[in-house]
């Protein structure tokens, strides 16, 4: 049998299952007391990538601070990225910012109840659209994460690895199948809640699990084995020439051009390395032949999702009066301590900053 007749033989049961679980141990989160899309929609791009306890601090003070679509629309970029620092996967931020922005321009202020309206709008995924249509509009809207495509690998012993086209295909198909029914918001969740808590990657909570008499991995012995590890993307090794200007309390930052990684945030100027390349040749080119570039004072290494991160560390002295800003930047300026916490800047950034400011 495959796994997506198996899905259309336990449905009914695990349906059942599940959301009587689902309402007696769902975790108390704060966008759950909700039905604003925009809220729940500001939850599900914060919760990709990051953990839970995290997000609870961030939403909560996000929605503070833009409490609606409009709000947020009319905010300037700095300052919603500015709300993100810490969280990371800033063209996160940056797409939400601009589908804020469509969605006042084309949807009066509201977002739309429809899977393929939504998919129009930035940083819109099938699963974003999935996860606002069902949870805020109770659509019967499929959607798959980790958390549930991991719940359908073991429930329904669907082989293949993570990323393998079939098995995506399998994995949606099956949602799609079982979605359809009542409370299609709530089923979504309890799908996640099962994959965040109980069915978890390693050593799942099976003895705990309100579907293990439907579970076909546990039948079979094969929990440990499914899914099948994912193959390990290869890593890109990152590095850069940082420059530490400092005048007294001021410190001499730049704002990135809004696109690629670190799009739209603050940080040292920095001048991408290749392999090998001098640091001080690559700062004075981003800084022009009066910059003095003084020796690396430390290298802070980061390790992001897909790449290794390596910032070198150079004291350097500039003019006061600043030129154009250099390339790849938006605006330059000296900035006072007391003004750095509210910018938009990348956690290693913030690092670099700690470790060299005050040393130059
Ligand atoms: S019985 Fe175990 S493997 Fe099966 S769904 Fe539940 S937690 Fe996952």
């Amino acid at each position: 049998m495959s796994s997506v007749d198996r899905a259309r033989t336990v449905k009914r049961e695990v349906r059942s299952q599940l959301l009587r679980w689902f309402d007696q141990h769902q975790r108390a989160l704060p966008w759950r007391q909700t039905k604003d899309p925009y809220g729940v929609w500001v939850s599900e791009v914060m919760l990709q990538q990051t953990q839970v306890d995290r997000v609870v601090r961030y939403w909560t003070k996000f929605l503070a601070r833009f409490p609606t679509v409009r709000s947020l629309a009319d905010a300037e970029l700095a300052d919603v990225l500015s709300m993100w620092t810490g969280l990371g996967y800033y063209s996160r931020a940056r797409n939400l910012h601009r589908a804020a922005q469509e969605v006042v321009a084309k949807f009066e202020a509201e977002l739309p109840d429809s899977v393929d309206a939504l998919l129009t709008l930035p940083g819109f995924g099938r699963y974003t659209a999935g996860a606002v249509a069902s949870i805020a509009f109770e659509l019967e809207a499929p959607l798959v994460d980790g958390n549930v495509a991991r719940v359908f690998s073991r429930l329904l012993e669907l082989d293949g690895a993570p990323g393998d086209r079939k098995r995506e295909s399998a994995l949606w198909e099956i949602a799609e199948l079982l979605v359809t029914g009542p409370r299609p918001g709530d089923w979504n969740q309890s799908l996640m809640e099962l994959g965040a808590t109980v069915c978890v990657p390693q050593n799942p909570l099976c003895l705990l699990c309100p579907v293990r008499t439907s579970c076909s991995a546990l039948a079979s012995g094969r929990v440990d084995e499914l899914p099948p590890p994912k193959k390990a993307a290869k890593r890109k090794r990152l590095e850069f020439a940082v420059a530490v200007a400092q005048r007294g309390d001021l410190v001499l930052l730049a704002r990135r051009e809004e696109k690629g990684l670190f799009g739209g945030l603050w940080e040292l100027p920095a001048a991408p390395l290749d392999p090998g390349a001098d640091a001080d040749a690559a700062l004075t080119t981003l800084l022009g032949a009066r910059a003095v570039i003084g020796p690396e004072l430390t290298v802070l290494e980061r390790t992001l999702t897909h790449r290794d991160l390596f910032l070198r560390l150079h004291p350097v002295k500039v003019g006061v009066k600043l030129g154009k800003p250099p390339a790849g930047y938006l605006e330059w300026r000296w900035v006072p301590s007391a003004e750095r916490p509210s910018l938009g800047m990348s956690s290693a950034m913030q690092s670099a900053i700690a470790e060299g400011v005050g040393e130059g």
